[in-house]
């Protein structure tokens, strides 16, 4: 299914709703009793869908990417907010009057909406694990997207409407199935095909490199920059895996390689992993793939562990014997935190691949940048005007994402030839 198609199919089910509703026979009412019911109806079918765009959906993220997933998530939360906010204070004369019995599920949902909103927010600033952050993210918008099927069914003057009713009701099983789907049935299949730790070894300053092979089966297909959910030691269940751009070369055999810098839970006892612990692979997912995009030469912008899936896409390259020219600009604090130092090194010399690296506290005897992947730098490597036709990969800290893609655009790369992916949604 390709992209627009997606957006045609999110458009036409989300304003599905709205256009029966206008189509259907009711007594006419006030425009302001019009619009605070709209505002409500599409608050609801925004809520149901957002199930679908929670990131765990190979078809949805390999289309559009994991980061305009996850955009398009928030902004369509918000947005289904400010709307389900603002849909009680609309009406003028609400058909079924202002019975608080009646409208008990729609009080209650309303305001644990608002609470699933500001703990979004917050989130950062609690103390809350992400694991518990994601539970209780599920089951509270599980939880509101019921009562507000209660709420349409029982309360709402469009509830006699059988075809309306019947549509709500299909909308709300597709959005329940789709979290049995990632919880129960996905662990199960994962099970059916499982991984173990071949190797972890510390390969910089906090950081590790994690080799997984798969047990008894042929592994996975996906395309170099792709990233997979994986859980190692842990139970199957979707709660407790975390997703890692997936460093090794699809053409360099069954294992999967990934660079995993420590930060939480999950990633600082990497240390203590051993090899043949059981381990579990959602995936592949995202698009910042070069598959399908051609381009003269291929820059890749990588800070810090942002280098993982550049340097899957580096190997497959070199693999694939492919001539283009290739430039890497690869930035760090310190020269303790460059992984792979002797493999770029070998790129460098073998395929060409100009590597340029950026420390913003180097050593004294450093020749090479002093500074981050910034403006300055990109302005001083991008000076061929052949260079503007280039594929540019970005993957690193948001602000250096940020920056670097103002640049390239002020440059002149179109922003189709510029892909990237973040690695936090903020
Ligand atoms: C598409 C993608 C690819 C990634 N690739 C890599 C990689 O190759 N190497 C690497 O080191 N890191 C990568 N990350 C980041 C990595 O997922 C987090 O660092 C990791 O999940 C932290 O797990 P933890 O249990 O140690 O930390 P926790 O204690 O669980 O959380 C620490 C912080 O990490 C963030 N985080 C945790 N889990 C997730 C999650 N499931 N999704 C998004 N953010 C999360 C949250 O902001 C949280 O506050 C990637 C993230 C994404 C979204």
């Amino acid at each position: 299914m390709n992209a627009r198609l997606l957006i045609g199919l999110y458009l036409a089910v989300v304003l599905l709703p709205l256009v029966l509703s206008a189509l259907g026979a009711r007594p006419p009412r006030s425009v302001a009793d019009e619009l605070a019911a709209g505002a409500g109806m599409l608050a609801y079918a925004i809520l149901l869908t957002e199930f679908l765009l929670s990131g765990r959906f190979r078809t949805v993220s390999r289309q559009i990417g994991i980061d305009i997933t996850m955009r398009f998530h928030q902004l369509l939360a918000r947005s289904a907010v400010v709307l389900a906010l603002l849909h009680p204070f609309g009406y003028r004369n609400p058909s079924m009057g202002f019975d608080l019995s009646a409208l008990a599920t729609g009080i209650i949902a309303w305001a644990l909406l608002a609470l699933l909103f500001l703990m979004a927010i917050f989130r950062d600033r609690s103390d809350l694990r992400h694991e518990s952050w994601r539970l209780l993210h599920g089951i509270g918008a599980a939880v509101i997207a019921g009562l507000v099927l209660h709420h349409v069914l029982y309360a709402g003057s469009l509830a006699q409407d059988p075809v309306l009713a019947a549509l709500w009701i299909g909308l709300f099983a597709v959005a329940v199935l789709s979290l049995v789907f990632i919880y129960a049935i996905k662990p199960v299949l994962k099970r059916l095909r499982p991984w173990q730790v071949d190797s972890v070894r510390q390969i910089a300053e906090r950081t590790w490199e994690l080799t997984l092979a798969p047990r008894g089966h042929a592994g996975l297909r996906y395309r170099s920059g792709q990233f997979a959910w994986i859980s190692v030691g842990r139970s199957a269940i979707s709660l407790n895996d975390n997703p890692f751009s997936i460093a090794s070369a699809p053409g360099s055999g069954d294992r999967l390689q990934f660079v995993i810098k420590e930060l939480g839970d999950f990633t600082r006892t990497l240390g203590q992993i051993a090899p043949g612990t059981r381990a579990d692979v959602d995936g592949p997912h995202g698009n910042m793939v070069i598959t399908g995009r051609d381009a003269p030469g291929i820059a890749m912008i990588a800070g810090g562990v942002g280098i993982a899936p550049i340097l899957s896409i580096l190997r497959q390259l070199r693999l694939e014997d492919d001539l283009r020219p290739t430039l890497l600009l690869y930035g760090n604090r310190n020269a303790d935190q460059i992984v792979y130092r002797d493999e770029l090194d070998t790129l460098a010399r073998e395929h060409g691949t100009r590597v340029v690296h950026a420390l913003y506290e180097p050593p004294e005897d450093w020749d090479g940048y002093h500074g981050m992947c910034d403006a300055a730098l990109i302005r001083k490597v991008v000076t061929q005007p052949e260079m503007r036709q280039w594929l540019y990969i970005l993957c690193g800290p948001p602000a250096m994402m940020d920056s670097a893609e103002r640049t390239l655009i002020n440059l002149g790369v179109p922003a189709l030839n510029i892909i990237s992916e973040r690695f936090k949604y903020d």
